[in-house]
């Protein structure tokens, strides 16, 4: 998997300026590249603990797509009590759908799929744009 720089720089900042709440967002890409992070409202009732991304974004970000934009490659969020791993509440939010998710924690930034079985750890590199 690559990654451009701004796509971490806009996660890491997204997730320092929603502090003490979880910030969340999509990826945008193509094939094996993400090249932005678009973020997005978190909309969850307990954004403290938890993150719901803004429907009306993932419906624009689909709608785009469709129209000739970068692939919705995955999601984003971050976990303002420093654990860059999946959490329970993310394992049993999974779909097992292939999607990439990013979590921000502490300030790194992991990538996993989501996969058949669980969320696999991706390897990747940042590339300058
Ligand atoms: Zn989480």
């Amino acid at each position: 998997m690559k990654i451009s720089k701004r796509t971490i720089d806009t996660i890491l900042a997204c997730a320092t300026s929603a502090h003490p709440h979880e910030c969340c967002g999509l990826l945008l890409g193509e094939g094996g590249r993400i090249t932005q992070a678009l973020p997005a409202a978190n909309v969850h009732p307990e954004p403290a603990r938890h993150f719901e991304i803004d429907p009306r974004a993932l419906i624009d970000a689909h709608k785009a797509a469709r129209a000739g934009g970068p692939q919705v490659i995955g999601y984003y969020h971050s976990h303002p009590n420093g654990d860059p791993r999946p959490s329970a509440t993310d394992r049993a939010a999974a779909a097992h759908d292939g999607m990439v998710w990013a979590i921000a924690a502490a300030g790194e930034v992991r990538f996993f799929r989501d996969g058949e079985e669980r969320f696999e750890a991706l390897s990747y590199i940042v590339q300058p744009r």
